[in-house]
């Protein structure tokens, strides 16, 4: 079939409508710039949705991947692979975890977490410790037992029944945490930032409460730093900045760059909750991911890069409460290093996608989150060049919604 005739209209006849994308198809990008089907250039602050850290077609991830693709791609975990060895102890030297279990997606290393705490309560006997508190507008996946943790009733919506004894809270209140922690919990389940749900950042006073609680009432601590990690908030994981390390820890989206890949880190105690049989991926840990996503590590640790993510976010925050002043249409910018959110003001509301798809005209690439907030993750190391056009063109879009 010619490249013609694979156009939006194909896409209706041939895949579900769970989604429903504009126009435009690209087919190439390279850095923070990607070109569609007629050989219009966009600048990319969406990042494919805080995924690709490094831009697109980065060199040393072309060459981990050929490289390995020349190597080994797949025997499933019935045998160990010097890909899945190398990132393994990468990330236990990075962070605080001592064990990883590899998955393909973020839900996939939520789903192995959430499994994960109601075993290590059952296998020590404490049966009744089944209980999972998580938070109002959290998102941590679309599968059954992650659409029931997250807290947007809508994702839930007529897939019932759905997995038993999950609580959400408030997001930020510390009295009804506090209120709620009990012996009969088996943990918390937080975002440093949650993504979907707005760009919302946990308040460090918060983290440290559920901390204290969770160790004074035997509940495991679970950040889910699926969007927030690999260098997303100016740390390499946000657990980092806030100085509170989590039990368990799940680490996608821009862990593989663009591959999917995902992980699950915790402590070796609570590893061995997991034995032969407990629990599994055939893909997980596949070499081609583990190749890359060591390489993206690799790069993203440096010191200097999340340096440059920090100063780009403080340009990036700049420029969003200028035009937010401009054009009155942002009343707060919100989030942390290149996870920045535009929370549109009352006369903008409900705007966010419209800001959107004028970006698309103008030729840029933005996100939403939510009706209410703009959302940009652009890559980690988007040239200065870039990040100004993307910020021009943002401005038009904006300027040209305004006069309208
Ligand atoms: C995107 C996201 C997920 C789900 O990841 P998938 O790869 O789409 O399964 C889970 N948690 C958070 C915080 C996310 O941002």
């Amino acid at each position: 079939m010619a490249t013609s005739e694979l156009t939006r209209e194909l896409y209706d006849q041939v895949m579900v409508p769970n989604y429903n994308p504009p126009g435009v198809i690209p087919v190439r990008g390279e850095g923070s710039r990607v070109w569609d089907q007629q050989g219009r250039e966009y600048i990319d602050l969406a990042g494919g949705i805080a995924v690709t850290c490094l831009g697109h077609a980065h060199p040393r991830l072309v060459n981990a991947l050929t490289e390995q693709a020349n190597k080994i791609w797949h025997v499933a975990n019935v045998l160990a692979t010097e890909p899945a060895l190398k990132l393994a102890r990468r990330l236990t030297e990075l962070t605080f975890a001592e064990r990883v279990f590899f998955a393909n997606s973020g839900a996939e290393a939520n789903e192995a977490a959430l499994k994960l705490v109601r075993r290590h309560a059952f296998n020590r006997g404490e049966t009744e410790r089944t209980e999972i508190i998580a938070f109002e507008q959290a998102f941590h996946g679309r599968t059954l037992f992650t659409v029931t943790a997250g807290g947007q009733a809508k994702y839930r919506e007529g897939f019932g029944p759905v997995p038993g004894d999950v609580r959400h809270l408030p997001f930020n209140d510390i009295e009804a945490l506090e209120a709620a922690v009990s012996e009969r919990t088996c943990a918390v389940v937080l975002e440093p930032i949650q993504g979907e749900g707005g760009i919302v950042p946990a308040d460090p006073e918060f983290v440290a409460a559920a901390r204290r609680l969770c160790d004074e009432r035997g509940a495991l601590l679970v950040f889910d730093e699926v969007q927030t990690g690999v260098g997303r908030t100016g740390d390499l994981y946000a657990y980092m900045g806030l100085g509170v390390a989590p039990d368990v820890l799940t680490t996608a989206k821009a862990l593989g760059g663009g591959i999917p890949v995902s992980a699950m880190l915790t402590r070796a105690s609570i590893a061995e909750t997991f034995q032969p049989g407990t629990h599994g991926s055939t893909y997980g840990g596949n070499p081609l991911a583990c190749a890359v996503a060591a390489e993206v590590l690799d790069i993203v640790s440096d010191p200097a890069v999340l340096a440059g993510v920090r100063q780009r976010s403080e340009r990036l925050q700049a420029a969003l409460a200028e035009l937010g002043e401009r054009y009155g249409c942002f009343e707060m910018v919100r989030g942390r290093g290149l996870l920045l959110g535009g929370v549109l003001a009352e006369s903008w509301r409900g705007k966010a996608r419209d800001i959107l798809r004028a970006g698309l005209d103008e030729g840029l690439l933005s996100l939403v989150a939510g009706p209410d907030v703009v959302r940009l993750a652009p890559s980690l190391i988007i040239p200065e060049a870039d990040l100004e056009e993307g910020i021009t063109r943002l401005d038009r879009a904006i300027a040209r919604l305004a006069a309208a």
